[in-house]
């Protein structure tokens, strides 16, 4: 496994195994992984002869209050992990090397970046968007992995790519839980042992809402109220504090009334300092 820290030389590096018509995948993620990352390097791994992962703590995609210096981060035990997945290579760039003069070209897209998280995290998809463009210009990868667990970015990182024609096929990945529905994240990290006990309220709301849906409740709101009601229960201690709860349409993202075609129904919520996403699809 090569691990490069320069543009100039995962280029070279590359260019050999694009010259042989080998398949590259690319998985894109800020580290301190665990196993949901693992399920896009394994997806990746299946499908093509190079595998490319990056380690990148994205400061352009951080809001100026938020976590971007603290952000969890361990490249040694990330490093072994990826060793163990066959991965050929690990492009970790330095902040410099990404940004060495002050960016001024940035991508945009609009609609699907406005409401959900960006109401909450302004310019946060604007940086999510901009860095991601310009991994697929240096990896110039065939295949690239995301997650559904960041479905806002998923369908964001779809729009760009078609709009701006980049010759890359975008793999959607399943959402991977943890034992009990808590939808693993590099932040759990950050929860404390009482916080960690009420993360599942997240998901179980989720599967609640569900199944109310799968018993024939096509109304937004009633399904909205319900999540509200378990992530609001007065049982729950620590408290979680709600920041959205909506039900959208799952390819524009627009905001419906009624769930009459596939429809994501996204969460972000606060369990003490800590801002967890969750999403599940109605169909
Ligand atoms: P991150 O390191 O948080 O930027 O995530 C890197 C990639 O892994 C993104 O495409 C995420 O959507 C994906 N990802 C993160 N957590 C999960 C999870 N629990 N299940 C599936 N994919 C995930």
């Amino acid at each position: 496994m090569k691990v490069i820290r320069r543009i100039e030389e995962i280029r070279k590096e590359l260019k050999v195994f694009r010259q042989g018509r080998r398949k590259i995948g690319f998985v894109p993620t800020m580290g301190y992984l665990h196993d949901g990352h693992l399920a896009l390097v394994r997806k990746a791994r299946n499908d093509c002869d190079i595998v490319v992962v990056s380690i990148f703590v994205n400061p352009l995609q951080f809001g100026p209050a938020e976590d971007f210096k603290r952000y969890p981060r361990d490249e040694r035990r990330d490093l072994n992990i990826l060793e163990k997945e066959n991965v050929d290579v690990v492009f970790i760039p330095s902040a410099e090397e990404m940004y060495p003069e002050p960016q001024l070209v940035f991508v945009y897209v609009e609609k699907l970046s406005e409401g959900m998280c960006s109401t909450f995290r302004p310019g946060h998809f604007r940086g999510v968007a901009t860095v991601v463009a310009k991994l697929f210009n240096i990896v110039q990868p065939d295949i690239a992995y995301f997650g559904e667990k960041d479905y806002q970015q998923l369908k964001i990182i779809e729009k760009m790519v078609r709009d701006l024609n980049f010759p890359i096929r975008i793999v959607p990945i399943k959402t991977v839980r943890e034992y009990d529905g808590v939808a693993m994240s590099s932040r759990n990290a950050y929860l404390m042992s009482d916080e960690r006990k009420v993360a599942p309220f997240i998901y179980k709301a989720l599967s609640e809402a569900e199944s109310l849906f799968q018993a024939g409740e096509k109304q937004a709101e009633i399904l909205k109220n319900k999540v509200r009601e378990t992530l609001e229960s007065k049982s729950l201690n620590p408290s979680i504090k709600v920041q959205y709860i909506e039900i959208r349409d799952a390819e524009t993202l627009e905001e419906i009334d009624e769930v009459n075609t596939k429809a994501v129904l996204a969460i972000a919520a606060y369990i003490g300092n800590t801002r967890l996403i969750d999403n599940i699809i109605l169909e």
